[in-house]
């Protein structure tokens, strides 16, 4: 491909002439005020990427099924037998305080029952 500078431009980020098929390649600059502008706009998204995350870890997950496979493989219960055990107080469950129901990582995509419990229960550490 034979390139020649075009003549009219005198500085090293010009435009280029494709002589065999007559197109002018202009380089593409990124100016400071463009570059401000992208920045904005995507920090603005950000947030309400996470709104949306939120809303499908909390208001969509569907409640777990005790009589699904994994949740009887676990011995899953909506309501714990035991007084110091349940999702609530477990260190998978990702419920906020006082909600009924709430994300599990162990069942992604889920809710669990904030007073069931299930054999991977693990004690949640105080933060
Ligand atoms: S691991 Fe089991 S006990 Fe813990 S929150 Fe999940 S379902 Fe509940």
């Amino acid at each position: 491909m034979n390139k020649t500078r075009h003549p009219n431009v005198r500085t090293g980020n010009d435009p280029v002439i494709d002589e065999a098929n007559k197109v002018i390649i202009t380089p593409k600059t990124i100016s400071r005020r463009a570059l401000v502008k992208a920045a904005l706009v995507a920090g603005g998204l950000v947030p309400i990427a996470g709104l949306f995350r939120q809303s499908v870890a909390y208001g969509d997950s569907p409640p777990l099924d005790p009589g699904e496979q994994t949740a009887r493989s676990l011995n899953y219960v909506t309501k714990s037998t035991k007084a110091d055990a349940y999702c609530g107080n477990c260190s998978q469950y990702q419920g906020k305080a006082g909600d009924a129901m709430g994300p599990c990582a162990i069942f992604p995509g889920k809710s669990v029952a904030a007073a069931g419990w299930c054999s991977g229960w693990a004690k949640k550490l105080p933060a």
